[in-house]
């Protein structure tokens, strides 16, 4: 039997038109709509295009949003200048420092400046150290819409075997705990795991993030398993993920499509840590 096909574009419509409910609620509540302001260092096309996707999204569905776009030679000193005023600005109660930053910028100290309340990426130590420690914050959004979809899918993480390929701050890392905290037993591969294959074809769930076409293929993946795919590449000219969609659908209980499966949920879950960070300043720092 083929696999449900998770469909990142449906679920990612449903949660925005019910965050849309709540971010009414809440500007008829405190008077103002939540705020996301968006930095942006440099004139990289494609940052451009994100930031300006994002804001679009938020509008949407009434949040409000500023950019701040700097020099590519701004130095490290001015944009925490800025990180520092969007921190003690009440009316902002989301922040997000678009990536890649360019050379010369103290990527480290930009992320630590972020107040972590305002953190709607969940980047900053407090936020991933709050995810290790399994106490409430702002968490990355890749990550949670990774859980939303694998949700989707109707299977019980708990006691699951689990592998999650890739091991960055950004996806792998933050996916693998958010798992552990749902109890699945987790397995982190990356690049030097000796026999991916082995890993793989064990795992009632495999989150691929790793950026390379057909690293999932049909034989590694055990029937019936929940497969979703982070990963992007580009292969002549179209948008592929790791996974080998049209193989592995044969064997999977259910998988994501790229794009339109965890693409779509990423740009949600933004929404959804905007409008809690909101709410954290307004409604629970007090
Ligand atoms: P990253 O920082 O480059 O991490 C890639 C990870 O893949 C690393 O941990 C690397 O291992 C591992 N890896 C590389 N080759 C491998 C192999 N042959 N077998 C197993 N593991 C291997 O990338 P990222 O920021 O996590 O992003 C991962 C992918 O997801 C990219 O394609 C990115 O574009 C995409 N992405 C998608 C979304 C979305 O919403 N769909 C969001 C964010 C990112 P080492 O640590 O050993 O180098």
């Amino acid at each position: 039997m083929a696999a449900k096909i998770l469909d990142g574009d449906a679920l990612r419509r449903t949660r925005t038109a019910a965050l849309a409910a709540a971010v009414q609620a809440f500007a008829t509540r405190h008077g103002v709509a939540p705020c996301l302001a968006a930095i942006l260092v440099g004139d990289d096309p494609a940052s451009h295009s994100y930031v300006r996707s994002k804001a679009r999204d938020a509008g949407r569905i009434g949040i409000r949003s500023e950019t701040f776009h700097l020099a590519a030679a701004t130095p490290t000193a001015e944009l925490l200048a800025l990180i520092d005023e969007l921190n003690g600005r009440p009316d902002v109660h989301g922040i997000l420092q678009q990536v890649p930053l360019p050379p010369q910028i103290d990527a480290e100290a930009v992320f630590e400046r972020i107040d972590p309340d305002k953190d709607v990426d969940g980047l900053t130590p407090a936020n991933l150290g709050r995810l290790l420690r399994g106490r409430a914050g702002l968490v990355p959004c890749t990550p949670l819409g990774v859980l939303a979809l694998i949700d989707a899918a109707g299977v019980d993480i708990a006691g699951s075997d689990a592998v999650v390929i890739g091991r960055s701050t950004l996806v792998g890392k933050p996916t693998a705990l958010l798992l552990l905290q749902r109890h699945a037993t987790v397995t982190l591969c990356h690049s030097r795991t000796a026999d991916l294959a082995h890993h793989v074809r064990r795992a009632d769930i495999v989150v691929s993030a790793v950026g390379q076409a057909r690293l999932i293929r049909r034989e590694m993946v055990k029937p019936g398993a929940v497969v979703i795919d982070v990963g992007v590449s580009r292969v002549n000219g179209a948008v592929v993920g790791d996974v080998d969609f049209d193989g592995v659908r044969e064997v999977a209980g259910a998988i994501t499509p790229m794009p339109g499966g965890t693409g779509p949920m990423t740009r949600a879950m933004l929404l959804e840590n905007t409008v809690a960070a909101a709410r954290r300043q307004l409604e629970e720092r007090s």
